[in-house]
């Protein structure tokens, strides 16, 4: 029997590894390794690594793992988990099952992009959704915002921190009021609402926007308003409770409604999606589930 499973080994899994196996915990964390920044060449403003490569700094991870006997790693998909009498039942696409007596949860989320030809192109080479991790990177030059999200304002306030040389695409939706359109206006940010038709460059690095109408515009970069979705239906399927925002609900200890289920990471939208949350909130929920594990065993 094992104590704990962690499922996803992004920074939040990781983490929760670490502290669970600091505990002496007998654990078994399952990554099919597919993670959210896979597309970046560098991941930043994690103190003491930034700028490193998301590869090499799963391997550090992995290396700091190795040296506790009672970790295993596994590089598989959980396909299905299942509450048997107050334990699960971990099902994995090589078709063994295991036995635990908690589970969490860092399967993360996936970015959906618009649909615009090209755009996957320079995703994660010049074209970003957060900038708090690669502003620093596009600051100063001619940028442009994707969005055809409604409540883009605040993003676009953000970008702004960065570079005054912006424009707001929102590829023929109607995404800005007109009182926010004149607030842009006034500080010179251009709004463009023409469907955009290809983004056009080479080697990853954005030169143009092409749009339908046959305009074009010059941009060196920019950010992308991306939709959010889960990326795995675990939790769902174990009944955990998903907040409007698509988040899975969990308490100050990582724990969400369903006992012995616990979630870390961008899969509960409780912090801004950074490394650096993903692995806070990892150790957070792996304490919760030693707390809990305590106190039923004392
Ligand atoms: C383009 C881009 C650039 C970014 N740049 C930065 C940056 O510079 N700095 C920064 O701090 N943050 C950055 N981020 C955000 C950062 O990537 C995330 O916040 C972070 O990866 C979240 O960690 P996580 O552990 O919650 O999830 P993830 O890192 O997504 O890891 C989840 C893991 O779970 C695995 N998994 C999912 N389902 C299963 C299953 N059923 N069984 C087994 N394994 C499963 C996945 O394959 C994956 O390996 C960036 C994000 C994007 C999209």
């Amino acid at each position: 029997m094992l104590d704990s499973v962690i499922i996803g080994g992004g920074p939040s899994g990781l983490n929760a590894s670490l502290i669970l196996a600091r505990a002496k915990k007998n654990i078994i964390l399952f990554d099919e390794d597919k993670p959210r920044n896979a597309v970046t060449h560098e991941s930043h403003g994690f103190i003491t690594r930034d700028g490193i490569t998301p590869s090499e700094f799963k391997k550090i991870a992995k290396q700091d793992l190795m040296k506790y006997p009672n970790f295993r790693l596994y590089n598989e998909r959980a396909m299905d988990i299942k509450k048997e009498a107050g334990f699960f039942s971990i099902y994995t696409e090589s078709g063994n099952v295991y036995i635990s007596r908690k589970v969490i949860l860092s399967t993360g989320l996936v970015d959906v992009l618009p649909s615009i030809e090209g755009i996957h192109d320079f995703y994660g080479t010049s074209l970003f959704t957060c900038p708090f991790c690669d502003g620093w990177e596009l600051k100063d030059l001619p940028l442009v915002l994707i969005t055809e999200n409604p409540n883009a304002f605040h993003k676009i306030k953000l970008i702004y921190n960065w570079s005054r040389d912006l424009i707001v695409c929102t590829n023929g939706k109607n995404a800005l009021s007109r009182e926010q359109r004149e607030l842009l206006l006034s500080k010179k940010i251009k709004v463009i609402e023409d469907q955009i038709a290809t983004l056009h460059g080479s080697g990853g690095k954005l030169k143009s926007i092409r749009f339908k109408n046959g305009n074009e515009i010059e941009r060196k970069g920019g950010f992308v308003a991306a939709g959010l979705k889960q990326a795995s239906t675990l939790a769902k399927s174990l009944g955990c409770k998903q907040l409007p925002n698509g988040g899975i609900e969990i308490d100050h200890f990582g724990r969400t409604n369903i006992a012995g289920v616990y979630a870390s990471g961008d899969i509960s939208l409780s912090t801004p999606s950074q490394v650096i949350n993903a692995a806070s909130e990892g150790s957070i929920a792996a304490m919760g589930v030693i707390h809990d594990l305590v106190n039923e065993d004392f």
